[in-house]
């Protein structure tokens, strides 16, 4: 999702355009002033990628953003009036042929829902779901998935469970406000992987509190752990200990950025020594076994050559390079 303000044209463009160049297969713009829906209809003829309008509390606002030739919606049709506003928006996205995310969250879910299940519980956001469901069928909107997050891992798990369990419905799958850095990134592996493992989700979406950039090697990281998709590069490094004697971190922190933009999927290990380095550089396409001062390059479980360690960087991103075709900066 972008976090530029949407009214700003070239930035939400330039934005939108680097997470598709980082992997984004869909992406949701904010849209909560009727400047953004205005924004929204510009943003759509500068970009190929489909963007997904965000919208609470006010339905005139999802109305503007179909007409504005959003791919798809998503509301929680909890917060943006009563039913009949809903039915207005669910009416009009079905004769567009528009998709609807339903988004239930812990967070907005309806008073009397919280008032019989005691708070947020998974419970209550399946009856929120299945509620907001009914009434996109009854306009005759077959076309809409729904996600149920909530920042507390097993409550997501058990309410996506709960829900795949009482319909086949499309499951946009996500941990909600996962937190920043490694928080964020375990909360979201946890919780997305769980349920993907199990053959639940459709389409997801990590949050983290950093650059909407930062989340694309997580999500690709879940799904291709997962071995669901294989894009980009599978980088194996040890976690060095007492005989690592080599600058091994400083190595594989910069490989690791310096390869995010690789899209062919290739495995490349960064190893600190002779224990397993060399056992896990021959398992990979291309990679280094490090040494005192030196490396040892293996390339398809071949030995190539020794290099000494001021060029091991350079020499594994120019192997990568050739083996990828794709030029890595
Ligand atoms: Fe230590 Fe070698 Fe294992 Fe790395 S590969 S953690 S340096 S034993």
């Amino acid at each position: 999702m972008t976090n530029t303000d949407t009214r700003d044209v070239g930035a939400t463009v330039a934005q939108i355009q680097r997470l598709h160049r980082a992997g984004c297969e869909i992406v949701r713009v904010a849209v909560p002033n009727p400047e953004a829906v205005e924004a929204l209809a510009r943003i759509k003829k500068a970009v190929t990628v489909p963007i997904i309008a965000d919208i609470h509390f006010d339905f005139r606002l999802a109305l503007g953003a179909l007409r504005a030739g959003a791919d798809g919606l998503r509301i929680n049709p909890g917060n943006i009036g009563d039913e009949e506003k809903v039915r207005r928006v669910a009416r009009e996205a079905r004769d567009r042929g528009v998709p609807i995310r339903i988004g239930v969250n812990s967070g907005s879910v309806e008073k009397d829902l919280l008032a019989t299940y005691g708070g947020p519980t998974a419970e209550a956001m399946v009856e929120s779901a299945l509620r907001h469901m009914a009434l996109l069928q009854e306009c005759g909107l077959m076309d809409f998935k729904v996600s149920l997050k909530s920042s507390d891992v097993l409550t997501t798990v058990e309410a996506y469970r709960g829900l795949a369990v009482k319909s086949d419905v499309p499951l946009h799958l996500g941990v909600t406000e996962a937190g920043p850095g490694a928080l964020g990134a375990v909360k979201s592996a946890l919780g997305i992987g769980l349920l993907l493992a199990e053959g639940i989700g459709d389409t997801i979406r990590v949050s983290v509190t950093a650059d909407p950039e930062e989340e694309l090697p997580i999500a690709y990281g879940i799904l291709r752990s997962l071995g669901i998709r294989h894009r980009g590069v599978d980088l194996i490094c040890c976690p060095t200990c007492g005989r690592t004697e080599w600058n091994l971190m400083e190595v594989a922190q910069e490989a690791e950025r310096r390869l995010r933009s690789v899209v062919t999927p290739i495995k490349v290990a960064v190893m600190g020594c002779a224990v397993n380095g060399p056992g896990e550089a021959r398992e990979a396409d291309v990679g280094i076994a490090g040494g005192r001062g030196h490396g040892i390059l293996f390339k398809k479980g071949m030995l190539v050559e020794k290099l000494p360690q001021e060029k091991i960087l350079e020499r594994l991103l120019q192997e990568v390079q050739a083996m990828t075709g794709e030029a890595i900066l």
